[in-house]
C-alpha cells in the first residue's frame, strides 16, 4: 500500500504521524511511505532521517492526497485540505468529530474512510490510541506543577518533594485513570505526598496495591475533596466520565480556601475541566490567577513535548497501520475489532453514534 505522512498544519502541532522507525518497519513490509517534507522537523526527525527509512520525501500535501491510498496526520485535516480527500482514501488521525461540524459535513462529502484513533476502542472500554497522550500530559501535568510552584514563576515558592527537615509539598489528585495515576507517581517519585482521589472502589483497590507509600488513594465524596483542597499546594484535575460533560469536584467557594500561590493543573479542561475556575488556556499563555490560585489549564499539552509525544503516539498507531497496509481494512479490522469503533465516516455515511447524535445526521 502507498502511506502518506502528512506535516501537521493546525497551529501549535508539533508531533508527526510517525517516526522513521516506524517507516522502516512499513517499508520493510513491502509498502511505498510519502513523507510531506519537514514534516518531522518539529519532532526532532529531519527530512534524512526519513529518507534513510526508505520514506519518498514529497514537497506538496496535495501530491501525498493524490498518491496515497492512506494518510495519516496528528490532528484533524484542516480546511485547505477538505477538497484534497479522495473517495475510498484512508483518513487516519485524531478527528474528534463532534466537536467540529464544517469538518463532519466537508468529510462526508469527500466519500472517503474517517479512521478516528480516539474512538479506537477494546472491549474493556480501554481507549489504546489516547492512553499514550494521557500518559504524557499526566506525567508532564507535575512538571508544569513543580515549575509555578516556584516563586520566579509566581508561586508559593516551595519544593514538590522537600528537603531533609522540611516537609514536601501535599498534591491531591482528582481521577485515578491514565492521566491521575500517572501525574502521582511523577509528584511521589519527586517525594510529595500525595491524594489519589477516585469513585470506583475496584480501581482504589488496585491503586493502593501498587501505588508508592507516599500516595494514599481515597474514596471520592465532595467531602474529602472539600478538605483535602485547603490542605493542598498542588490540584491535578483528570476526571473523566466517557461520553458526559466534566462533573465540577472544585467550586470557586473552595478555590478561595487554597493558599495563596498554590496551583492548580486541570488536564481535564480539553473536556470542560474539573474545577469551576477553569478555562482553556495554550501553550503560549498557559497560566493566569484566581483569588490568589495560579491556574495552568493547556488543552493540548502533549504539543509541548512533541519527540515523547510523537514516538508514543507512533508506538500505538503502528500495529493498526501495518495491519490495514499489509492486509486491508476489512481483514485488519477482523484481526483488531477495536477499529470497528474507530470508523467514523465511511463512503458519505456516519458510522459513529456519538458523530451523528452531535449534528442529528443519519446513521
Ligand atoms: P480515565 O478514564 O483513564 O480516568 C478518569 C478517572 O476519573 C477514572 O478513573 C474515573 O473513575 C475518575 N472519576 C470519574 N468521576 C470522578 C469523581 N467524581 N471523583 C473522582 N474521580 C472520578 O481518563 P484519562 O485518560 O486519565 O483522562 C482524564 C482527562 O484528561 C480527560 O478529560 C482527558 O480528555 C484529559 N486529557 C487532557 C490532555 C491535555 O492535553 N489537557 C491530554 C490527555 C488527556
Amino acid at each position: 500500500m502507498i502511506v502518506g505522512i502528512l506535516k501537521e498544519i493546525k497551529h501549535q502541532e508539533n508531533r508527526v504521524a510517525m517516526t522513521p522507525a516506524g517507516v522502516e518497519i512499513m517499508v520493510a513490509n513491502g509498502h511505498s511511505v510519502l513523507v510531506e517534507k519537514n514534516a518531522g522537523a518539529a519532532s526532532g526527525f529531519d527530512d534524512e532521517s526519513y529518507a534513510g527509512a526508505g520514506a519518498r520525501l514529497v514537497g506538496n500535501p496535495a501530491d501525498i492526497f493524490a498518491d496515497a491510498e492512506m494518510v495519516m496526520h496528528v490532528k484533524e485535516p484542516q480546511p485547505s485540505e477538505y477538497d484534497l480527500i479522495r473517495e475510498d482514501q484512508i483518513v487516519f488521525t485524531y478527528f474528534h468529530f463532534a466537536a467540529y461540524e464544517q469538518l463532519t459535513h466537508a468529510f462526508i462529502r469527500t466519500r472517503g474512510i474517517a479512521l478516528a484513533y480516539e474512538t479506537i476502542e477494546d472491549n474493556n472500554g480501554g481507549l489504546p490510541l489516547l492512553i499514550p497522550m494521557s500518559e504524557v500530559a499526566g506525567r508532564m501535568a507535575v512538571q508544569e506543577a513543580a515549575r509555578y510552584l516556584e516563586r520566579t514563576h509566581g508561586g508559593r515558592g516551595i519544593l514538590l518533594g522537600g528537603v531533609t527537615g522540611v516537609p514536601p509539598a501535599r498534591v491531591l489528585v482528582l481521577g485515578g485513570g491514565t492521566v491521575g495515576t500517572n501525574a502521582a507517581l511523577m509528584a511521589c517519585g519527586l517525594g510529595a505526598q500525595v491524594d489519589l482521589i477516585d469513585t470506583r472502589l475496584d480501581r482504589l483497590r488496585y491503586l493502593s496495591a501498587t501505588m508508592p507509600k507516599n500516595c494514599v488513594p481515597i474514596m471520592s465524596s465532595p467531602a474529602i475533596i472539600r478538605q483535602k483542597v485547603s490542605e493542598a499546594d498542588v490540584i491535578i484535575g483528570a476526571v473523566l466520565l466517557p461520553g458526559a460533560k466534566t462533573p465540577k469536584l472544585i467550586t470557586r467557594e473552595m478555590v478561595k480556601t487554597m493558599k495563596t500561590g498554590s496551583v492548580i493543573v486541570d488536564v481535564a479542561i480539553d473536556q470542560g475541566g474539573c474545577i469551576e475556575t477553569s478555562r482553556p488556556t495554550t501553550h503560549d499563555d498557559p497560566v493566569y490567577e484566581i483569588d490568589g490560585v495560579l491556574h495552568y489549564c493547556v488543552s493540548n499539552m502533549p504539543g509541548a513535548v512533541p519527540m515523547t509525544s510523537t514516538i508514543a503516539l507512533t508506538n500505538a498507531t503502528l500495529p493498526y497501520a501495518l495491519a490495514i497496509a499489509s492486509n486491508g481494512l476489512l481483514e485488519a479490522v477482523r484481526e483488531f475489532p477495536e477499529m470497528q469503533k474507530g470508523l467514523n465516516i465511511v463512503r458519505g455515511h456516519v458510522t459513529c453514534k456519538g458523530v451523528a447524535e452531535a449534528f442529528d445526521l443519519d446513521y
